[in-house]
């Protein structure tokens, strides 16, 4: 039996780090090189032109369709002369990644030659024939297509010969069949909402804007040997696999010397990235073995997301090119650390004030805690939706999963907030206001600046923690598109900051000064979201007792909470907020139900072969080989000492013989259980059927495979095994 394993293995210690070209210029220098930036737009726009597009970016007026020409001859010429000679829109749907179609740019010049053409209709909308992207029914084959519409606040970009246009995707009937498109109309409700809020503190605030700056852990690992695991190439997680006897328990790999081949690919990718003007920052190496994260330094919450998006695809290009494969799945290795990608997320003015962060007087305080105050109100009221907007089939292995803190969300706040929350709520109602002369009141709020600033009290259990200025959501998932939580918590905050706002009106209206008006909601409110606050242990079972007691979502089914999305304050909230409408928000459930049953079903199969062609043929030929001994052994001693001497090797016969039984077996109850799951014709009935009876039949399987993994020799086996995936590089 040729092993390619080993053959992978030999190779992958021959490999040298690759050779990366620091570029000539300063980082600052490159940075935003392939982008079409501001200076840009200045360079190669005709003033007024560019006023106008600098207009629509800046404060979301419409595209005028007459600039649009203009627009797009000044991007044909720098794209020109970058070399190109494609463009695509670049779009977002409702698959985890992105979508292209390349065009060049040559048209007929009708005089028997070609000409490079790229007009402002082309720059502005077009109609990828897209049907087979995912839409939940929307758009049966027989409706008219989707299009693609120009998003002009993030800008166009080169990727080698290629013009990239960011783009929103949508029906004819103006269905959203993207992530962009409700991002967008989320990160306008959220805008107008605090801004309103905002005035009640700062007067000259005209818009706020939504901040995220992600944190991105992946895995590596050598491409041969990847190569060599089918169930990595086709699901992205390993299905099967025993523990390594070292793994990271020694705590060595975290922020230690990042490897030789890793730092070249590191390196390589942050050129690119800076290239694209994603403003990398941090890089190091995670908790589990052959684990890393990069990170940048946060943006504009659409053109973070954008960012997120396009460093994943080049992430995947740039290992290839060093040898190495990433693993952005949340879960490839069962026993050690999952990836995630925490989200840092913040409201900022445009006057330079982050809403979510302390200030210097009793009224920036005040404007904080309703800040903190009010997203903690929209993350308690909707904590089921934003389980639902993180949840996926292979996320799910990170959320309430062994070694993972169970799925409910809280918000950890850490001692001095909590403090300053708990005080506000408990003083007498007076208490917190000194009358100072007639109309000015001053406030009683403890200074708080320097003491949250080093708030060092984190906790990395939580799945929502206060950090400082900002929150950061842990929970999302390392291969999704950031955009899906994002759209849930900013439109979460955008409804509480709204309600909020109604009710202090209410009382101002009744003649109450303002700031009493504030106290009066932030005090009742604080009552109110009380249950989602949780400092805690977050991987304790008691936490669970107790969320239960206080009412949080603890569905742990993927599928089923996903049904968050269609309950009626969900729905009611994106309809009024304007985000989604009923009928897309159904729509999309479709499609998430249709994806979580593909992914479990290609799983279920991978599982199913991998046993009948690698697992059980492997372990009968070890088994054939101790059969053969014990013969052996029969030939030459008495029976009675030969049977002594082949104890323990009949031992492991019958032990072999036993879990392949059991592996056959179950590999048979899977596929029956995938059949019955296949005729269910409801895609949320199914995905529950897949959930429930398919699922746990792969964990029987695999339990019995690593055990015999332990006992079957060495060479024989052929999967490369976990020591080889996570400790070469
Ligand atoms: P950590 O200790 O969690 O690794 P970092 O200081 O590395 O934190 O920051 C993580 C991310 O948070 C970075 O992208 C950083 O730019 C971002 N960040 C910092 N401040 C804010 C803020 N106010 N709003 C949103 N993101 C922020
Ligand atoms: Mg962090």
């Amino acid at each position: 039996m040729a092993n390619l394993r080993f053959q992978v293995v030999a190779e992958a210690f021959k490999k040298k780090p690759l050779e990366v070209k620091t570029p000539a210029e300063r980082p600052c220098e490159f940075f935003g090189k392939n982008v079409f930036t501001r200076e840009k737009m200045y360079k190669y726009l005709p003033k007024d032109v560019y006023e106008k597009l600098v207009d629509v970016i800046d404060n979301g007026t419409r595209l005028d369709r007459s600039i649009a020409d203009a627009v797009a001859a000044g991007i044909k010429q720098w794209a020109v002369e970058n070399g190109v000679t494609h463009y695509t829109h670049w779009f977002q749907p409702l698959t985890e990644g992105t979508a292209e179609k390349h065009d060049s740019f040559i048209e007929h010049d009708h005089k028997g030659g070609m000409v490079e053409e790229f007009s402002g209709k082309l720059l502005v909308q077009q109609e990828p024939d897209a049907s087979s992207f995912p839409n939940g029914g929307i758009r049966n084959t027989f409706e008219a297509r989707g299009y693609s519409a120009w998003d002009p606040t993030s800008p166009v970009f080169i990727i080698d010969d290629t013009l990239c246009i960011p783009t929103i995707f949508i029906s004819y009937t103006g269905e959203a069949l993207d992530y962009k498109a409700p991002l967008l109309r989320t990160l306008h409700a959220v805008n107008v909402a605090a801004t309103d809020v905002c005035r009640y503190f700062y007067p000259d605030v005209k818009k706020v804007q939504s901040n995220l700056g992600w944190e991105q852990e992946y895995f590596l690992v050598d491409e041969g040997l990847y190569s060599a695991r089918p169930d990595l190439l086709l699901t992205g997680r390993t299905l099967m696999g025993h523990d390594s006897a070292k793994n990271q328990q020694m705590d060595d790999h975290y922020f230690g010397t990042i490897p030789d081949r890793v730092q070249a690919f590191m390196k390589d990718l942050e050129i690119r990235a800076l290239e694209l003007a994603i403003p990398c920052k941090t890089r190091h190496n995670e908790v589990a073995p052959n684990q890393f994260e990069l990170a940048p330094i946060y943006e504009e919450c659409n053109l973070a997301v954008d960012h997120n998006m396009l460093l994943m695809s080049l992430m995947k290009r740039v290992a290839r090119k060093h040898g190495f494969r990433v693993l952005l799945h949340e879960k490839p290795f069962a026993g050690i650390n999952g990836s995630g990608k925490h989200n840092n997320w913040s409201l900022s003015t445009d006057t330079g004030i982050l809403l979510h962060g302390p200030g210097k007087t009793p009224m920036d305080n005040l404007r904080f805690v309703t800040f903190i105050v009010e997203t903690l109100m929209g993350v308690y009221r909707h904590n089921g939706l934003l389980k639902a907007s993180i949840m996926s089939a292979t996320n799910a292995h990170r959320l309430g999963a062994n070694e993972a803190p169970p799925a409910i969300i809280s918000s950890f706040l850490g001692k001095q907030l909590s403090e300053l929350l708990d005080h506000i709520e408990k003083s007498d109602k007076d208490e917190l206001f000194n009358i100072v002369g007639k109309q000015s009141m001053k406030l009683e709020i403890p200074e708080i600046p320097e003491l949250l600033i080093d708030n060092t009290d984190r906790n990395r259990t939580s799945p929502f923690a206060f950090t400082g200025n900002r929150f950061e959501f842990r929970a999302v998932g390392s291969e999704a598109n950031c955009a899906s939580a994002m759209i849930a918590l900013n439109s979460a905050v955008a409804e509480a900051l709204a309600d909020f706002k109604k009710r202090v009106d209410a009382i101002i209206d009744k003649g109450e000064n303002k700031t009493r008006a504030i106290i009066d909601i932030l005090r009742e409110d604080i009552k109110t979201c009380k249950p989602i606050r949780f400092d805690g242990n977050g991987y304790s079972d008691e936490w669970v007792e107790e969320a239960r007691r206080r009412g949080l979502d603890c569905e742990t089914s993927c599928p089923v909470i996903f049904e968050r999305y269609l309950d009626a304050e969900s729905i009611d909230m994106f309809e009024s907020l304007g985000v989604m409408s009923r009928k897309e928000l159904e729509a999309r459930n479709e499609v998430k139900w249709e994806t979580y049953t593909k992914k479990i079903q290609i799983e279920a199969r991978v599982i199913g072969d991998l046993s009948m062609n690698h697992i059980i043929p492997v372990a009968t030929h070890y088994q054939s080989k101790l059969l053969k001994n014990v013969e052996n052994m029969r030939g030459i001693f008495p029976p009675e000492k030969a049977d002594k001497l082949s104890a323990r090797n009949i031992k492991l016969i019958e032990e072999i013989a036993d879990r392949t039984a059991v592996i056959e077996k179950g590999v048979e109850e899977l596929v029956a259980a995938r059949k019955v799951a296949n005729k269910i014709e409801n895609e949320h009935l199914k995905a529950i059927a897949y959930h429930d009876t398919v699922a746990p039949k792969m964990e029987l399987i695999r339990y019995q495979i690593d055990k015999l993994e332990l006992i079957v020799e060495d060479r024989l086996w052929t999967l490369p095994k976990y020591r080889e995936l996570l400790f070469i590089r």
